[in-house]
């Protein structure tokens, strides 16, 4: 009597494991559940950004690869991770036989594929899948179609950054007023100025400056090595000023030409013939236009069929660079465009999305695997956590300067080197022009046997102050 207590007590112990836990809190697994799975698991995936990744070390890492580490601590396993071995996601060749991750569930080379694999009819026929853990669909992956980014009329003043146009100012008058000092300070463009008007007066340093800059080589002409410092300065400045604008214009009027048709839906793509567009090779997209019985789309698969040796890319790595390097457009799935968009600026995924589908975990036919992990999957989703993982890989690096189909405007520091050298020759003009001064005043002083500072200082005085005519003006007036 008392052992067939102790069994019964036992046994209903043993069912409340099992089920109250759950009945208690919905979110948690049912331990029989937890039980269903071994303790290791092999896992497939496949490199694709940003679900899975290699990192410098060789290790994985993307969206999958945390997605799969939830799961483990969720249902309690461990498991080892490894890149399919064809590099597929899986389809049927004419013998039945299934290549990619599909393949490898199905030779149980692996247990479960953590991967973008889509969820599709055929596959379902030869494997099972969770519910999905990613919604998505198929969209246009195009270059970023160029726009001006702001007026034509001034689109002159486009081909460098405001700072730059503001530097150029800048040092165009800090400059010419350069040269006007040095003009005034060396004995050999000063020389007569009792009877010889100084050639060099503000407005002509100005002008001076504004012929160089326009490669006009405007007169005055300098005299002296200062000037002549400065003078060389500038033109080197103008010069290297002039092929940067030329450069930057060029590529300018470039990004602003109409290279793209206007391609906003996928019967767009049928409209035009600047542009070719293809799918991945043997993917579920492609195999969604194949089977699909809308005419657009239809016609869609018969331009990719006919071309396919050309227009099929074999990885989506493929693709999005045949998209940045050649006038194509990458049909595929939006959830992986928006990724590769928002990390190179230059590209663009269109509005339309199309055949909404979903990404699932895989494991084979009925697999106890796949109700646990369901419900594990689930569970991410009712706790934020998956959107928290998309937020995390998803996030957007491109910002606003870097629009224009990868043109931008020359900034400041590209031409920082040529402003140094400009503020140098600056410098060094003043430099000379005054050991000039200096020189003449010294000779000045041993002619008229003065001071060496008396000469100076009436040398600057005949420079910056009064004149002699004026000073003769002033003493006749009472
Ligand atoms: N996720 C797809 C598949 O499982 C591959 C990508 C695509 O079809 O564009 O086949």
């Amino acid at each position: 009597m008392k052992k067939s207590l102790v069994l019964v007590f036992a046994l209903v112990i043993l069912w409340m494991e099992d089920t109250g836990a759950e009945e208690s809190d919905g979110f948690h697994l049912k331990g029989r559940t937890k039980r269903q799975i071994p303790k290791s698991l092999t896992v497939t995936t496949i490199l694709e950004q940003p679900f899975a990744m290699t990192t410098d070390s060789g290790e994985l890492e993307g969206y999958c690869v945390d997605l799969l580490s939830e799961l483990a601590q969720a249902l309690e396993f461990n498991y080892t991770i490894h890149v399919v071995k064809d590099g597929h996601y899986g389809s049927k060749d004419q013998n039945g036989v299934w290549n990619g991750m599909v393949g490898e569930i199905i030779r149980k080379e692996a247990d479960l594929a953590v991967a973008p694999l889509t969820i599709t009819t055929v596959r379902e026929n030869a494997i099972s899948f969770t519910k999905p853990f990613m919604q998505t669909g198929i969209g246009i992956l195009l270059k970023k179609e160029s726009s001006s980014g702001g007026s034509y009329l001034f689109g002159f003043l486009n081909p460098f950054s405001k700072e730059l146009w503001i530097g150029i100012i800048i040092s165009y008058v800090i400059t010419s007023l350069c040269l006007f000092l040095v003009a005034r300070l060396s004995p050999c463009e000063w020389a007569e100025p009792s009877n010889e008007q100084n050639q060099y007066t503000l407005l002509n340093s100005l002008w001076f400056g504004i012929g160089a800059l326009t490669l006009q080589g405007v007169e005055p002409q300098p005299k002296s090595v200062s000037a002549r410092i400065i003078a060389v300065i500038w033109w080197l400045f103008s010069i290297t000023l002039l092929a940067a604008y030329v450069a930057s214009f060029a590529s300018y009027v470039n990004s602003t030409k109409d290279l793209t048709p206007n391609i906003e839906t996928f019967a767009d793509l049928l409209k035009q013939d600047k542009i070719e567009f293809g799918t991945l090779a043997n993917s579920s997209t492609f195999n969604f236009f194949k089977y699909s019985k809308n005419p657009t789309f239809r016609m869609i698969y018969e331009y990719m069929d006919k071309r396919k040796d050309r227009v099929l890319v074999k990885s989506f790595s493929e693709g999005v660079q045949r998209v940045r390097d050649s006038n194509y457009a990458f049909l595929g799935e939006s959830i992986s465009q928006d990724f590769v968009a928002a990390k190179h600026c230059d590209l663009v995924r269109v509005p339309e999305i199309i055949g909404g589908r979903g990404y699932g975990i895989a494991a084979s036919l009925d697999s106890p695997l796949i109700r646990p992990l369901t419900i594990a999957i689930l569970e991410q989703f009712e706790t934020g956590n998956l959107e928290y993982l998309h937020q995390k890989w998803w996030e957007n690096t491109c910002t606003s300067a870097q629009t224009q189909a990868g043109w931008v405007p020359v900034q400041p520091h590209t031409l920082g080197g040529i402003f140094l050298i400009l503020g140098i020759g600056l410098a060094l003009g003043l430099i000379v022009s005054f050991i000039e001064l200096v020189c003449k005043s010294k000779s000045k002083a041993v002619q008229q046997q003065k001071s060496c500072c008396s000469a100076f200082s009436e040398e600057i005085g005949q420079r910056f102050g009064k004149t002699e005519n004026q000073e003769s003006l002033e003493k006749v007036q009472p």
